[in-house]
């Protein structure tokens, strides 16, 4: 046998979410609150009306409505995928072509370089500035140097935590010919969507995810918004049936519980402001350099230090995630924030 994996494969190495037992977990994101305890009952009925041995609704329409009905938006206009990851990978890898120039920025979300890699995209990047802030103008500077065909970013942004305003993201898709993705994974945290106007543009793909603010991270659900013309070009290019019934069941149960949602995204928010409040609260503190103010449920805050402080936080068995000179820290219960501040403060104690 001769055959050698190829160059682009040989030296990757498979994701590895944070491994090992933290008794407290804030790396990822993740919504505190756990809608299958919430809405349990709901969820279990809905699973035992499925025929396992079918293959599920291929438009998963019934899904489609619900999220259609709770974000005031044509049900045409959305495409379910298995978590938002599949869809940029379909938008990434099927929808663009091979070549093709995608512009990203950096910081942001890191599986977009990663996949423009691996579907063999011209990854062209634009540095943000040092205060982390996005504008229009640093968009469409960006553009006008790299005509790219496609931009992709998210707002608001993971890891800043910092938004754009709506007024900034209509600018960018009303000025340029690319395809603009926009990834709003944390919007249910702020207040600058543009989904209720996405189906309007030809150029833009709008992406939600029900991994964070929804609490459904093991389920695998995210959707696209978009017009008539790339909704069904989207539909064309995925793989049939890529929303298993399981995922689109429960999907359909925590659409149809819109005071639950909510609810949570308000307990989320309160979580977060409370994370940010104990964090600020060491800004005098010698080693940090600031802490950014979130419209998301994790707050960013740069250190001198970072590297020893998460590994500090690990042997307190907690986790968060840690990026260059930024710790980005996930609000979690009270308990778990109180926790992770408290830790902080110990931390920054002994080293300074
Ligand atoms: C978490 C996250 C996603 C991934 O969502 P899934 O639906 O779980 O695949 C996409 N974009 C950003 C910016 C995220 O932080």
């Amino acid at each position: 046998m001769t055959y050698e994996l190829n160059d682009k494969v040989k030296n990757l190495i498979p994701y590895d979410a944070v491994a090992g037992n933290y008794e407290i977990r804030l790396d990822a994101n993740e919504s505190f609150l756990d809608s299958g305890e919430a809405l349990r009952d709901q969820f279990l009925s809905a699973l035992s009306g499925i025929a396992l041995n079918r293959y599920p609704d291929p438009m998963a329409s019934e899904l489609c409505k619900k999220i259609a009905k709770f974000y005031g938006i044509d049900p045409g206009s959305v495409v379910a995928g298995n978590g938002s990851d599949e869809l940029i990978t379909v938008i990434l890898g099927a929808f663009l072509r091979p070549g093709d120039r995608v512009l990203t920025f950096s910081p942001d979300f890191s599986m977009y370089r990663f996949y423009g890699t691996i579907y063999e995209k011209t990854n062209l990047l634009a540095e943000k500035e040092d205060d982390l802030i996005l504008t229009a103008g640093d968009v469409m500077d960006a553009v006008s140097r790299n005509q790219p065909d496609a931009v992709i970013l998210s707002n608001p942004c993971s890891p800043t935590s910092l938004v754009m305003s709506r007024e900034d993201v209509l600018h960018i898709v009303e000025n340029t010919d690319a395809l603009v993705i926009l990834d709003e994974a944390y919007m249910d945290f702020s207040d600058q969507s543009i989904i209720k106007v996405a189906e309007k543009y030809d150029n833009l793909i709008l992406l939600k995810t029900c991994s964070k603010a929804l609490g459904l991270a093991a389920v695998r659900l995210g959707f696209a918004v978009s017009s008539p013309k790339i909704v069904k070009a989207l539909h064309s290019v995925r793989s049939p049936y890529n929303v298993n019934a399981l995922t689109q069941a429960v999907g359909t149960v925590i659409f149809s519980n819109p005071d639950y949602i909510k609810g949570a995204i308000e307990e989320i928010k309160k979580s977060r402001d409370e994370l940010y409040q104990g964090l600020t609260g060491l800004r005098e503190r010698n080693g940090v350099r600031r802490v950014l103010k979130p419209e998301t449920n994790f707050v960013l805050m740069e250190l001198d230090e970072a590297e020893r402080v998460y590994e500090e936080l690990k042997l307190k068995s907690i986790i968060v995630r840690r990026l260059g000179d930024y710790l980005r820290i996930t609000a979690g219960t009270q308990q778990e924030n109180g926790r992770v501040v408290s830790a902080l403060s110990e931390i920054l104690e002994v080293m300074s």
